[in-house]
């Protein structure tokens, strides 16, 4: 039975797109992704892809003069595709076509092709689904694969042999697990262990693109649905070999640690609830990486990961330049996060002093909010008790930060008094003696000895200077 999806294709845009095929004497469809979003219901997608048996250069030219302000097409002759931003959404054109791989590089060899071509070139059978714009079978599905019983079972399958899908685009194998992470789909167990054959091949994809699709898993409901996927297949260890280092669990004379993998993925699941920003997810997945260069076994204490946060941020850097990952403040907040990701729980493990407190938020600044949301996500332990302890001590640090933000201003702290101001009072050229007057006064308001007020701090500074033999010059 052909079924009809009129419905999907209601927008005026379809009917102009269709009628400027028709003028040009061209088949044209919906295809891909926004056909895929819009049986699953997913949110109104913005990308629509339209393939034409013939020219989508020139489809899209013709589109453009019967919109209203004849939008600008974007051409892009390399790939014969072409692009027109209409309000609501973009559309992309290409010419069905017909495609060939070398071994050596994901860009095929192209010539023009049918609409079967077309649709047998495409990665997954839920994104070959296409939809007719011709005006006597408008909104006809065209399902060579039966890409719409794969939507209904949540599966994720190639439309050809999986081995050669993933070995001409390995790109693809990222896709396929990103694809189930996000849409919490099964990828098909033929199509799993070909990514598990094919793992090598993601050798040849760019950095650029497999960042991409790790961002997409990690912005997903449940990322450790893509990271056990990618894990599976083998396809962890080469793109992120510090995670995979985190996994198993020694045990030596009855001593076990934690298996901190899986803890890591965890705490991602966590945090995933709680935040949508990708560079907070990053931290989460990359918070316990120091662990694994860290780790040692004391008889006496057991397992330890000393500085395994100062090591860890030190390793951010390094996995964000291999993986050409911007190098700016995205990667500094990442480090901050890992650097500081023991500091509240050892707050929350006794009773919360005010200048423990203050120096928590003077050392994460505006971040502060940030790192209490990953050390609360860092609770997994399965003690009933224990969870609801440590959740209740976290809430009790989050109200001490806000009475102590509230009275001290410690977030974003600005010495009450200037370099400058100690110079003139005490007619100093830049000197130590200035660094060590303003640090003294740092220190005696995160104490809480003096509050942070001018007053109070140019009264502390005076004794302080006396004490290291200055004279006051001027007041
Ligand atoms: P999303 O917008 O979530 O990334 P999408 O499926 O729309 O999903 P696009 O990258 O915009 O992803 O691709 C549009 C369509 O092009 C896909 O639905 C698929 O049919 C096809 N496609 C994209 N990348 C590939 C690829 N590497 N191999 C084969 N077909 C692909």
């Amino acid at each position: 039975m052909q079924r009809n999806y009129k419905e999907a294709i209601q927008h005026p845009i379809f009917k102009i797109i269709s009628k400027a095929a028709e003028e040009l004497g061209v088949e044209s469809y919906v295809i891909g992704g926004y056909v895929r979003d819009f049986l699953l219901g997913r949110k109104s997608p913005k990308d629509i892809d339209i393939v034409a048996v013939g020219s989508g250069i020139s489809l899209a030219r013709k589109v453009a003069e019967k919109l209203e302000n004849t939008p600008k097409v974007q051409v892009f002759k390399n790939y014969g595709t072409a692009m027109i931003n209409a309000g609501d959404f973009e559309v992309e054109f290409v010419g069905a076509r017909k495609e060939s791989y070398h071994f050596d590089s994901r860009k095929p060899v192209v010539e023009n092709g049918t609409l079967e071509d077309d649709q047998n070139r495409r990665d997954f059978t839920i994104n070959a689904l296409a939809l007719s714009l011709s005006s006597t079978d408008f909104g006809a599905l065209l399902d060579p694969f039966n890409g719409i019983i794969a939507l209904e079972e949540k599966i994720i399958k190639t439309p050809l042999d999986p081995d050669i899908t993933y070995s001409d685009d390995p790109l693809r194998m990222m896709r396929a697990i990103r694809f189930a992470s996000q849409l919490h789909f099964k990828i098909e167990p033929e199509s799993l262990k070909a990514i598990q054959r094919n793992k090598d091949r993601i050798k040849i994809i760019s950095n650029e693109r497999i960042v991409d699709e790790l961002h997409k898993i990690l912005l997903s409901s449940t990322p450790s649905t893509g990271f056990k996927l990618l894990y599976q297949t083998e396809l962890l260890p080469i793109i992120l070999p510090e995670l995979t280092n985190l996994q198993g669990i020694e045990e030596i004379e009855g001593q076990r640690h934690k298996d901190n993998f899986y803890h890591t993925l965890e705490v991602v699941d966590n945090i995933s609830k709680n935040t949508d920003d990708l560079w907070l997810r990053w931290a989460a997945l990359l918070h316990d990486i120091g662990k694994a260069p860290t780790k040692k076994f004391n008889k006496k204490i057991g397992w330890t990961f000393h500085g395994h946060e100062f090591i860890g941020s030190k390793m951010v850097y390094k996995l964000f330049k291999r993986l050409r990952m911007p190098l700016n403040e995205k990667m500094k907040f990442v480090q901050k996060m890992v650097l500081m990701s023991s500091r509240p729980i050892v707050l929350a493990n006794k009773t919360v002093t005010d200048s423990a407190v203050r120096r928590l938020v003077f050392d994460a600044g505006d971040y502060v909010d940030d790192l209490m949301t990953l050390c609360e996500a860092d609770i997994t332990t399965k003690n009933p008790k224990k969870f609801k302890k440590y959740h209740h001590n976290f809430k009790v640090v989050r109200q001490k930060i806000v009475e102590v933000e509230e009275r001290d201003h410690i977030r974003n702290f600005q010495p009450p008094i200037s370099g400058e101001e100690i110079m003139k009072v005490f007619n100093l050229k830049p000197s130590r003696e200035i660094g060590v007057i303003k640090e003294a006064i740092k220190e005696a308001i995160l104490e809480g000895e003096i509050p942070n007020e001018y007053d109070a701090a140019f009264q502390f500074m005076l004794k302080k200077a006396k004490a290291i033999g200055l004279n006051v010059v001027k007041k």
